[in-house]
C-alpha cells in the first residue's frame, strides 16, 4: 500500500467480501489472515488425497439477498453446485425422518475454493498474526504498530477481543460471550456404507453428534466420506485433547446409521469458536475509521451472512473514506 488505506484483519468469507466491496470502490486495501490460505470457518483440507469440507457444510441464499447474484455466478463458472434440498433428520438410534428446506450449495473443490475465488486481485497477507490493534485520541487506528488508514476486524468476537485494548474510546463494542466451540470429525470409509438418499442428517438429542454429512455427495465424487460435527457440550469436553474424541464419535456414527461397517482412518479439527450465541440483527458496527463484521453480525450466523457484513461494512467504509 502506498498511501496507507484500510486493513482489513481476517480472511474468512466477512473480511474479503469487505476488503472486495473496498478495492471496488477504487480504495487501498490489505487483508490480514493468520491462516495458509483465506477462507476462515469456510475450511476444506486435503485428507487423503481429496479435499474434505470441515467448517460450513454448505450455502444458503435466502430469497432476494444480495448474495444470490455472487452465488449464481459460482454455480455458471462449476465453483459451487445445488447439492439437495432434503435431509435426514436422526436420533441417536437411527434416522427417524426427512426434512425439507432452502437449496443447499457445495463445491467440487471444497469450500473454501470460494473465498479463494473471491479474493482473487486482493492483496491478501496469509501467515500474518495480528497481535494489537491501537486507536489514538485522534481516531487513527495502529495495526502492530503501523499506522493504517482504517481498521478492519473481520472475526468472532473472542478473536477480536483480544487485540483491542478495552479502555480505549472509539472501538465498537463486542459481545465475546458465548460463542460455542464444536468438533468436526471426518471418516473415511473403505466403501459406502449408507443410503445414496442420506445427504446429511439433523441429529436430535444426541450427546455426542448435532450434523452429519456425506462429504462424497456434496462434493460430487461419491467418496465414501462423512464429516461429522458434534454439540457444543461434547466438544467443550475435548478441548484440550480433540483427537481422543474420534472414537466416541465413530460409535455414534455407526450407531445412528445401524452399520458394522468402521472407518478406515479419522481426522478430527477442532473449532473453539464456531458459532455466535447471539447473533446481533445489525449488519456492522462502524465508529470513525474502526469497523467490524462478520457472522456474529447479520444474523443468523451463516455464509450468506458474513459475506452480507462484510460487503455492508466494506461499502460504507468507502463512502466515508471517499472525499
Ligand atoms: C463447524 C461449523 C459448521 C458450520 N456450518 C455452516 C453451514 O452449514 N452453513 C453456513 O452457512 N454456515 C455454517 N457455518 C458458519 C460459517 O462457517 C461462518 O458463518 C462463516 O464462515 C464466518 O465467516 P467470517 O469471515 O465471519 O469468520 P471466519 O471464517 O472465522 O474468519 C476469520 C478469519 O480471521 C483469521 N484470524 C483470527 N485471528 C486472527 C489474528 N489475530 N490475525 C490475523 N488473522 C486472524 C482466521 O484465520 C480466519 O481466517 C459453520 C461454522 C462451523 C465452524
Amino acid at each position: 500500500m502506498g498511501s496507507p488505506g484500510t486493513t482489513v484483519v481476517g480472511g474468512g468469507i466477512s473480511g474479503i467480501a469487505c476488503a472486495r466491496a473496498l478495492a471496488d470502490a477504487g480504495l487501498a486495501v490489505r487483508v490480514l489472515d493468520r491462516g495458509r490460505r483465506p477462507g476462515g470457518r469456510m475450511a476444506s483440507s486435503t485428507l487423503h488425497g481429496r479435499q474434505v469440507d470441515l467448517g460450513a457444510s454448505y450455502l444458503t441464499v435466502p430469497d432476494g439477498s444480495p448474495f444470490a447474484p455472487v452465488v449464481a455466478d459460482w454455480v455458471r463458472r462449476g465453483l459451487a453446485r445445488e447439492w439437495t434440498d432434503t435431509f435426514a433428520v436422526a436420533g441417536p438410534d437411527g434416522v427417524t425422518g426427512s426434512t425439507t428446506g432452502p437449496v443447499r450449495y457445495g463445491t467440487p473443490d471444497g469450500l473454501r475454493s470460494l473465498v479463494v475465488d473471491l479474493a482473487t486481485g486482493l492483496d491478501v497477507v496469509q501467515e500474518r498474526t495480528v497481535e494489537a490493534v491501537r486507536v489514538g485520541d485522534d481516531g487513527r487506528p495502529t495495526v502492530d504498530g503501523e499506522a493504517v488508514g482504517a481498521i478492519v476486524l473481520a472475526l468472532p468476537d473472542p478473536q477480536a477481543q483480544r487485540l483491542l485494548d478495552p479502555r480505549e474510546a472509539g472501538v465498537p463494542a463486542l459481545d465475546p460471550a458465548g460463542w460455542r466451540p464444536a468438533l468436526a470429525v471426518a471418516l473415511g470409509f473403505a466403501r459406502r456404507a449408507w443410503p445414496a438418499d442420506l445427504h446429511g442428517a439433523f441429529v436430535h438429542d444426541s450427546p455426542v453428534l448435532d450434523w452429519l454429512a456425506d462429504d462424497g455427495d456434496r462434493r460430487g465424487d461419491g467418496a465414501p466420506v462423512l464429516v461429522a460435527h458434534t454439540t457444543a457440550a461434547f466438544a467443550g469436553e475435548h478441548q484440550a485433547d480433540p483427537a481422543q474424541a474420534a472414537p466416541a464419535v465413530v460409535a455414534a456414527v455407526r450407531r445412528l446409521l445401524a452399520t458394522d461397517a468402521g472407518p478406515e482412518w479419522t481426522h478430527v479439527h477442532r473449532w473453539s469458536h464456531a458459532r455466535p450465541g447471539r447473533p446481533r440483527e445489525q449488519e456492522f458496527a462502524l465508529i470513525g475509521r474502526v469497523g467490524v463484521c462478520g457472522d456474529g453480525w447479520a444474523a443468523p450466523p451463516r455464509v450468506e451472512s458474513a459475506w452480507r457484513s462484510g460487503s455492508a461494512l466494506g461499502r460504507e467504509l468507502a463512502r466515508a473514506l471517499t472525499p
